[in-house]
């Protein structure tokens, strides 16, 4: 059998056997393991060198099963299923006691999703456990949103690879927590805070905070990769490295002062950049370049989410 390969029902046989299958989302690859059996997410852990303090993403294929992990969930994240799911947003909630603390890092909540492919639902409709599944790439880089990105960071660590192709959404889901009454937004992604707020109240947003690491997307270096990166406006950065071999990643116009220069999205439509984000800041790091040179994105709609992992990638800031 091919290490990549659409076979749902073999992916699916490999999950029951406790085994870690790469699976397609609409946001990243996912590393997935039954979620209920502490063994096989224990190695969800090892294979990706994740820090047992990062608790992972349950996935689930409805919102019964979701409704069966979860303990007395507020009205409001029923209307948030409703609206949302299938699709980027990741809701933490309290957790029922069936659920391993080593799925949560011992926290009382679980973090829950269904996510919007049709492999990874099918997947999930066959399976009579729900799936833990963080991004599937080594602790630290940059997300994988394609077959091949697994294999690239994860070679053989992983049994199968089902291959849905590239994610369509491109960056990780929006994840939204409920404390004392009131949602938080704990991490930007492919749900805009926009969209969000026309449903439900965000009363605080911790996603740009990195003073406590309650979450992974939200250390400071995440998504990084291995060139050193520096934010900022290309044009202003660019005469700082004369002679260096460097790549520029802008948003819409092309700045060709640069030894590579890649474009989010030529028409400068943000879900455009989002699904180009991390393929081309791994084209980047592979270039050979000496640094890479990344613009901001407008600070609206997923644009949050871009610019928020373009500033942990970065090294520097704003020179
Ligand atoms: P990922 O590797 O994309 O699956 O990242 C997991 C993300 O889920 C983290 O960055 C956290 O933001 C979030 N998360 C998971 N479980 C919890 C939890 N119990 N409380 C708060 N955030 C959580
Ligand atoms: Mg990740």
């Amino acid at each position: 059998m091919d290490r990549i390969g659409t076979d749902i029902q073999y992916a699916a046989r490999l999950l029951r056997d406790g085994k870690l299958v790469a699976i397609p989302t609409e946001t990243v690859y996912g590393l997935a393991a039954n979620a209920l059996d502490p063994g096989a997410v224990l190695r969800v852990f090892e294979v990706k060198e994740r820090p047992s303090f990062d608790p992972l993403i349950v996935h689930v294929g409805s919102k019964e099963q979701a409704l069966g992990l979860i303990s007395d969930p507020p009205e409001e994240a029923l209307d948030l299923m409703n609206e949302f799911w299938p699709g980027p947003l990741t809701l933490v909630l309290a957790k029922r006691d069936l659920v391993p603390d080593l799925v949560t890092s011992g926290l009382p909540t679980i973090a829950v999703r269904m996510p919007a492919h049709p492999m990874a639902l099918s997947l999930l409709r066959s399976l009579p456990f729900p799936l833990a599944a963080p991004s599937a790439n080594p602790f630290g880089y940059i997300s994988p949103t394609s077959a091949q990105h697994v294999i690239d960071g994860l070679g053989d660590k992983v049994a199968y690879v089902l291959d849905g192709g590239s994610c369509r959404i491109g960056v990780e889901s929006t994840v939204l927590g409920y404390k004392d009454g009131a949602w938080v937004l704990l991490r930007q992604g492919g749900v805009a805070q926009e969209s969000i707020e026309e449903h439900v109240q965000i009363g605080a947003v911790q996603a740009s905070s990195t003073s406590r690491p309650e979450a992974h997307g939200m250390l400071s270096s995440h998504y990084a990769p291995r060139t050193p990166l520096v934010l900022g406006d290309p044009e202003a950065l660019l005469p700082n490295y004369a002679g260096a071999r460097v790549a520029v990643l802008s948003f819409q116009e092309r700045y060709s002062g640069g030894m590579v220069d890649l474009v989010l999205s030529p028409s400068g439509e943000l879900t455009e950049a989002a699904r180009n984000l991390f393929a081309l800041l791994r084209q980047a790091d592979a270039s050979g370049a000496e640094v890479i040179i990344a613009e901001r994105v407008p600070q609206v709609g997923l644009g949050r989410a871009i610019n928020d992992r373009l500033a942990r990638a970065a090294t520097e800031r704003d020179v």
